[in-house]
C-alpha cells in the first residue's frame, strides 16, 4: 500500500530535524524520512552548539518553539557566555555537548511528537508533475506520495571525500553519499554547484598528556540555552588548549605538494572563516603557532575533537602533526581528519519561503543552500517546517526581517548573495545587532511563534510572567532614586558602574527576580538611546522592505537599467525593492529606476482599471 503524508523532510540532522518537528506540531501529517535513524541529530564536526552569533541563532530558534536549545541544556557539558567583557550585542552563549547525549535526546523527542512518523529509507527521486511535487521515490523502489518536500540533505548531495590522494565517495564519514537525488534536482531545472569543508581528527583521550596543554573550564553558573530552563544543573568539564610550532608549520609547509587543498584535486571553495590547517600556514605565513582546542566529545571523555585542525593531508602527515604538538605526541587517532566536496543548492533558487521558484512544493533547508553549521541549518529547518505546513493550511509564509532575527538576515543574505563559499553567520553581517540579541531572542520571536502554532502553553505562560516581571523592574528602576537620580537614569551613563553591582543589591535581592530579567531590565535602561535611534534606521529599512517587486516583472523593459543591473535582478529576482537593493552590483541610482518604473506601471494599471 503506498503511503502519503503532507510533508516528507528528507534529512534528520540539525535542519531536518526542526523541519519535521514545524511541520508534525502545526498539523501536518509529517514524514521525516532519514538514511540511518541512528544518525538523527549527529554532529558531523564539532560537538558544540552556540558560538559568536550561532549562539543567537541557537536562542531565536529556541524562541519560536525549536528543538536546539532545549537539547543543549540536555547535553551540554561546559557552558560560558563569549565575549561577556564586551557589550551585549555581541555576547553569545556557547556550550560543548556530549554529542551521542544530544543525539538521543532529539532522537527521543522526535519518536514523541505527534503527526510524526520516522522512516529509514533513502530518497532518489523527486516525483514531480506540471512542476508540482507529487512523491518521494526511495532507493529501494519504493514510493511515499506527498504535497510538500523539504530537502535537508547536508553534505551528502555527490559527496566526495579526501584523505591526501585518496578519494571516496561519502556523505560524511563511513556514510554513503547521495547521487541519484543530484541526478534528479538536475533533472527537474535546478542549478547545483559544489562547495567544500572539512573536519579535524579525533583522538583518544587517554593518551593525550593534559599536563603539557592549558586548561579551560566553563562558567560556574551555565546560562541555559532553553528559555524554557531557568537555570542548569550539567558538568562543566573542561577542554584544554595547546599550540602548532615552527616544527609543525615547516612540515606542512614541505608537504603542501600532497596536500589536495593545493594540488588541484579539491575544485570547490571551502569555508574562508573556519580554514584548514594547511590554508592557516599559507594564509598566515608569519604567524609562529596557532591556538589548538582539544574538546572532548563526551560527558565521559574518551575522545577529543582538535578544534583548529581541519586538514586533508595524508594520514602519515597528520600523524607526524600530531607527534611534534605538545601534549598530543603519542595519541591514538580515533579517525583521521578529511575534507568533502558536495553538491549544494545556490540559494537564489529559493523564495523567502525557502520554497524554490522552479518547483512547487519543494523547499531547502540547511548545507544544501550553501550553508555551513548546525546552527544556519536549525534556522532554516524551523522556518521551512513552518511554511510548508502553512503552504498547506492556506496561510502565507513566515518571512523574518533583517531587523528581527539573525535567522532573517541569514535568509535574506542568501537570497542576495552569490554564495560562492560555505556560508556562516557572524554578528558584523546584521546591521541592527544591537536589538538581535542572544539576552531577547524571546521578546523578539516567541509572540511570532505563538502566532505561527509552535510555541506551547507553558512556553507562553513563562514568557508572559518573565515580561509582567520585566516591566515591574523596570518601574522600579525608575522610581528609584540614589542621590536625587533614578536608576535608569544612572544606568544610561555610560561612566557608572552600576550595572557591574546592581544584581548583587541587596534591595534588589529582595525584589527575588531571576537573573534573566535583571539583565534585560539593565539591557533596556543602558541601550535605550541606541535603541531609539536604531528603530528610527530600521523604519527607514521598512519604507524599501515593504515596496513588493512583482514576481513577473521583466527587467529587460525596464527603461534606462544598466545591463548589469538587468542580468542581476532577472538571475535573482527579488521580492522586494529592499531586497534588490541588496543585491551585489546594485547601485541606488538602480533602485530610482525601478521606482519610477514601478509608478509608471502603476499608473498605466490604474488608468486601465
Ligand atoms: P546534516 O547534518 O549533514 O544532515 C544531513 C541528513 O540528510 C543526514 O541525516 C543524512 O543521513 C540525510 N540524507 C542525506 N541524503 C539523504 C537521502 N538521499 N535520503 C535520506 N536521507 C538523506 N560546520 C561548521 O560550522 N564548521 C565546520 O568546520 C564544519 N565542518 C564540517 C566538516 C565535515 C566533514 C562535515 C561533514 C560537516 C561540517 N560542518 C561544519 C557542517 C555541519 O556538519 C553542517 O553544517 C550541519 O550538520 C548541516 O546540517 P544539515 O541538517 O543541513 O545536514
Amino acid at each position: 500500500m503506498t503511503q502519503e503524508f503532507d510533508v516528507i523532510v528528507i534529512g534528520s540532522g540539525h535542519a531536518g530535524i526542526e523541519a519535521a518537528h514545524a511541520s508534525a506540531k502545526l498539523g501536518a501529517s509529517t514524514c521525516l524520512l532519514t538514511m540511518n535513524i541512528d544518525t538523527i541529530g549527529k554532529m558531523s564536526c564539532n560537538p558544540a552548539i552556540g558560538g559568536l552569533a550561532k549562539g543567537q541563532i541557537a536562542r531565536e530558534v529556541d524562541a519560536l518553539g525549536g528543538l536546539m536549545g532545549l537539547a543543549t541544556d540536555a547535553a551540554g557539558i561546559q557552558f560560558r557566555m563569549l565575549n561577556r567583557s564586551k557589550g551585549p550585542a555581541v555576547q553569545s552563549p556557547r556550550a560543548q555537548t556530549d554529542k551521542y547525549k544530544y543525539q538521543d535526546w532529539m532522537k527521543e523527542r522526535l519518536f514523541a511528537t505527534p503527526n510524526l512518523k520516522i522512516i529509514q529509507n533513502t530518497a532518489a527521486d523527486i516525483v514531480t508533475e506540471q512542476n508540482q511535487v507529487r512523491a518521494i521515490r526511495c532507493l529501494d523502489g519504493q514510493t511515499i506520495k506527498t504535497r510538500a518536500v523539504i530537502l535537508t540533505t547536508g553534505t551528502f548531495l555527490r559527496g566526495l571525500m579526501h584523505v591526501g590522494t585518496e578519494q571516496f565517495e561519502g556523505g560524511r564519514l563511513d556514510e554513503p553519499a547521495s547521487n541519484e537525488l543530484s541526478n534528479s534536482l538536475q533533472k527537474l531545472g535546478l542549478a547545483l554547484g559544489r562547495l567544500k569543508t572539512g573536519t579535524p581528527v579525533r583522538l583518544d583521550a587517554k593518551t593525550i598528556d593534559f599536563d603539557k596543554c592549558e586548561r579551560q573550564l566553563g562558567e560556574p553558573h551555565a546560562q541555559p540555552f532553553s528559555f524554557l530552563n531557568d537555570s542548569l544543573d550539567r558538568p562543566n568539564i573542561p577542554c584544554w588548549i595547546t599550540y602548532t610550532n615552527q616544527p609543525i608549520h615547516d612540515l606542512l609547509r614541505a608537504n603542501l605538494n600532497i596536500a589536495p587543498m593545493y594540488t588541484g584535486q579539491i575544485k570547490s571553495a571551502g569555508p574562508r572563516y573556519c580554514p584548514s590547517i594547511e590554508s592557516k600556514i599559507v594564509r598566515f605565513a608569519d604567524k609562529a603557532r596557532h591556538q589548538i582546542f582539544l574538546e572532548p566529545e563526551d560527558e565521559a571523555v574518551t575522545t577529543i575533537y582538535c578544534n583548529g585542525l581541519s586538514t586533508s593531508y595524508p594520514r602519515d602527515i597528520q600523524r607526524q602533526m600530531l607527534n611534534l604538538m605538545p601534549g598530543t605526541e603519542n595519541a591514538k587517532i580515533v579517525h583521521y581528519a578529511y575534507a568533502i566536496e558536495y553538491d549544494y543548492i545556490p540559494p537564489m533558487q529559493l523564495k523567502c519561503s525557502l520554497e524554490t521558484k522552479k518547483i512547487e512544493g519543494l523547499l531547502c533547508a540547511g548545507q544544501i543552500n550553501g550553508t555551513s553549521g548546525y546552527e544556519e541549518a536549525a534556522a532554516q529547518g524551523i522556518i521551512a517546517g513552518i511554511n510548508a505546513a502553512n503552504k498547506l493550511a492556506g496561510k502565507d509564509p513566515l518571512v523574518l526581517g533583517r531587523d528581527q532575527a539573525y535567522i532573517g538576515v541569514l535568509i535574506d543574505d542568501l537570497l542576495t548573495r552569490e554564495i560562492d563559499e560555505p556560508y556562516r553567520m557572524f554578528t558584523s553581517r546584521a546591521e541592527y545587532r544591537l536589538s538581535l540579541r542572544a539576552d531577547n531572542a524571546d521578546r523578539r520571536l516567541t509572540a511570532i511563534g505563538k502566532t505561527v502554532g509552535l510555541v506551547c502553553d507553558d512556553r507562553w505562560q513563562k514568557f508572559q510572567a518573565k515580561l509582567e516581571a520585566i516591566e515591574s523592574f523596570k518601574k522600579y528602576l525608575h522610581e528609584t532614586k540614589v542621590h536625587g537620580q533614578s536608576l535608569w537614569q544612572s544606568l544610561k551613563n555610560p561612566l557608572s558602574q552600576l550595572a557591574d553591582t546592581l544584581a548583587d543589591d541587596p534591595s534588589i535581592k529582595q525584589l527575588g527576580l531571576t537573573p534573566q530579567v535583571i539583565e534585560a531590565g539593565i539591557i533596556d535602561a543602558k541601550y535605550e538611546g541606541y535603541t531609539i535611534k536604531q528603530n528610527q534606521l530600521v523604519e527607514k529599512f521598512h519604507t524599501l522592505e515593504t515596496k513588493k517587486l512583482p514576481a513577473e516583472m521583466d527587467y529587460s523593459t525596464v527603461a534606462h537599467l544598466r545591463a548589469e543591473a538587468r542580468e542581476k535582478l532577472t538571475a535573482f529576482r527579488p521580492a522586494t525593492l529592499g531586497q534588490a537593493s541588496r543585491i551585489g552590483g546594485i547601485t541606488p541610482a538602480d533602485i530610482l529606476v525601478i521606482q519610477i518604473h514601478l509608478k509608471k506601471h502603476y499608473k498605466t494599471q490604474k488608468s486601465q482599471n
